[in-house]
């Protein structure tokens, strides 16, 4: 069967040089969709818990009889959309529920938007590291020196560039919680860009956050770590839970 469409949360992936598996949960179960690509991955962001919506996969039958999904990069009408990414999700009131921090549980699955304001910012901890441009995974110098992507299991030295991992609390008036982002969104939640950042003396790097304090946003915010699956490798040293995956400041 060829152009199906797929709309769930990702739960885990595995990696490869050019061939991604996701394994992607609805409320109705839970299936594997295997991602070809030309070169390498071309989709931007994508970690545990995203949302994601897929269309022109094909199925087949595996020797072991059980259902197999692909999807080629090229194929005509093969479309993937990060949800949890979108500005789209965000801005558009039709497209979620606002929903109060203390309605997020371990157990909410996907993308959920929230009205907050960055709390206690003295604890917050602001990391300036290189990801990879295409895939928006953090590197790591590999014992030759060369920058290595995990997720797209390259080395990546011409394609990185400079960004926040960040650490932050968000509050609303039910609670506070710890939540971690990198990327455009961690740099619009800190207003500023990780090369201005960096640029500063050490010193205003660490009074920086403090003008911050009580700033509103509204968020997209997910779990980055579900209790019945897997991990990659560069999530591991992570123990925040939270993700924002999107940021929007309001006025
Ligand atoms: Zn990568």
């Amino acid at each position: 069967m060829t152009g199906i469409s797929l709309y769930g949360i990702v739960t885990e992936i595995k990696t490869s040089k050019d061939m991604f598996s996701l394994r992607i949960e609805d409320k109705t179960g839970a299936v594997w969709a295997k991602l070809h690509f030309d070169k390498s991955w071309s989709l931007g962001r994508l970690g545990m818990g995203h949302t994601v919506y897929i269309s022109g996969l094909s199925s087949s039958l595996s020797p072991q009889k059980c259902l197999e999904l692909s999807w080629l990069e090229n194929d005509t009408g093969a479309s993937f959309f990060n949800i949890s990414c979108l500005p789209a999700f965000l801005n558009t009131s039709c497209l979620h529920k606002l929903l109060c921090l203390s309605d997020l549980s371990a157990h909410t699955s996907g993308a959920q938007v929230c009205r907050v304001w960055l709390d206690q910012i003295d604890h917050c901890h602001v990391d300036t590291r290189f990801m990879h441009t295409l895939c928006g995974n953090l590197v790591d110098e590999s014992h030759t020196g060369d920058l290595e992507c995990k997720f797209c299991h390259s080395i990546c030295n011409s394609e990185v560039e400079r960004t926040f991992h960040l650490k932050i609390t968000l509050a609303d008036d039910t609670k506070r919680l710890f939540a971690w982002c990198i990327g455009q969104t961690a740099a619009e939640l800190l207003q500023i860009s990780p090369d201005e950042f960096y640029e500063l003396p050490e010193e205003e790097q660490i009074m920086y956050p403090s003008s911050l304090e009580h700033e509103k946003f509204i968020v997209t915010i997910l779990n980055s770590r579900r209790q019945d699956c897997g991990r990659i490798a560069e999530q591991n040293d992570n123990m925040v839970d939270w993700e924002v995956t999107r940021a929007m400041k309001c006025q």
